[in-house]
């Protein structure tokens, strides 16, 4: 098969749209006829690399991945042959601690499709039978490939960590990207209003018929400073940060005595300073967050079914022009996901 695979961490060129050899599952393994995959920061990461990780190289990106399913394992029961499927991004390893409880996200041998194994930049790819979800009728492939890990994400940093209550005020940064606009919408399916941030005046236009009451240009003002003047100098109980160095601060800053940031991710930086008396007198919570357990990727599924959630496709690819997907991620083009689709 054809499949976008990187050998070397680097640049654009380092995804390489070449012949592979055809996946076979094992016994326990399904063989899924990939219809669509969605893109996301992780795999710019996979991509590029990162000091200090190691990643199985060679290595077929991509973890939202949608198709049906083309082959099983002899072991495995109750999946069928032709069924639509969705692949479930993260996998634990099934008998831990963490992983009986339900957390496999925080299973000691968590893996991502696309970043420890195989993903679904292919025509096909092989996922352990656990991982494989029905995909509802009245959602298309190229729908089913735009949530799964940015809704994940988000849903389990407002829910499971910030636990964010009916009538809360929620600040959601660059409400473009995949976390932010999971994150606006499921902010307002828990009752709480939404202050959304985002670079263009086009894309604080979608996060406002995402739900988001105020939103803010954070180009053209201080978003701390905007957020202090909306909410009267009050602040907001809850903020969803993943964009690290260039906004942690403000971040803090923004947020009203009990308040909570919860972060996931640090694209502009590792770094960020924390002021400790800020921390004790307002009685702040710090989360980190990251990834979901499976059963709340169900729990998503079942309110995308019932069109209570929504995916956000920015625009469908060919698998062959990655290369340009990832340059539209980078440069911030899109509002929502970018999904690929190899040829049928
Ligand atoms: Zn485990």
């Amino acid at each position: 098969m054809r499949a976008i695979r990187v050998h070397q961490h680097g640049g654009l060129d380092a995804l390489a749209w070449e012949e592979t050899a055809d996946p076979v599952p094992g016994p326990t393994e399904v063989l899924v006829r990939v219809r669509a995959c969605g893109v996301n920061h992780l795999d710019l990461w996979v991509r590029r690399g990162m000091p200090g990780h190691e990643f199985p190289l060679p290595l077929i990106l991509g973890c939202d991945i949608t198709g049906e399913v083309a082959e099983v394992g002899q072991s495995v029961t109750g999946i069928s042959v032709g069924s639509r499927v969705l692949v479930a991004p993260g996998f634990g390893c099934g008998g831990c601690e963490p992983c009986s409880l339900g957390n496999d996200h925080l299973c000691r041998h968590y893996g991502i499709m696309g970043e420890t194994r195989d993903g679904g930049y292919a025509p096909w790819v092989v996922v352990p039978h656990r991982l494989v979800l029905a995909l509802p009728e009245n959602l298309s492939f190229e729908e089913g490939a735009a949530f799964p890990l940015a809704f994940l994400t988000a849903w389990h940093m407002l829910v499971a960590r910030a636990e964010v209550q009916p009538g809360e005020l929620v600040l959601v940064h660059a409400a473009g990207s995949g976390v932010g606009s999971a994150a606006v919408q499921i902010a307002r399916l828990l009752g709480a209003r939404v202050l959304a941030t985002a670079g263009t005046d086009a894309k604080l236009q979608h996060a406002a018929e995402l739900g988001a009451e105020e939103t803010i240009n954070y180009e053209k003002v201080d978003f701390a400073k905007e957020v202090s003047r909306l909410t009267g100098k009050r602040g907001v109980d809850v903020v969803v940060e993943h964009v690290g160095e260039a906004t942690w601060e403000g971040s803090v800053r923004c947020l009203a005595k009990g308040g909570r940031l919860v972060t996931c991710g640090a694209t502009t930086g590792p770094t960020g300073n924390l002021h400790l008396p800020r921390l004790f007198f307002k009685s702040l919570s710090i989360l980190g967050s990251t990834m979901g357990s499976r059963g709340e990727l169900h729990r998503i599924v079942q309110l995308m079914e019932q069109r209570k959630l929504h995916p956000v496709v920015d625009r469908v690819l060919d698998l062959e022009d990655a290369r340009e997907a990832h340059r539209i991620l980078e440069d911030r083009e899109a509002f929502g996901k970018i999904v690929l689709c190899p040829p049928s």
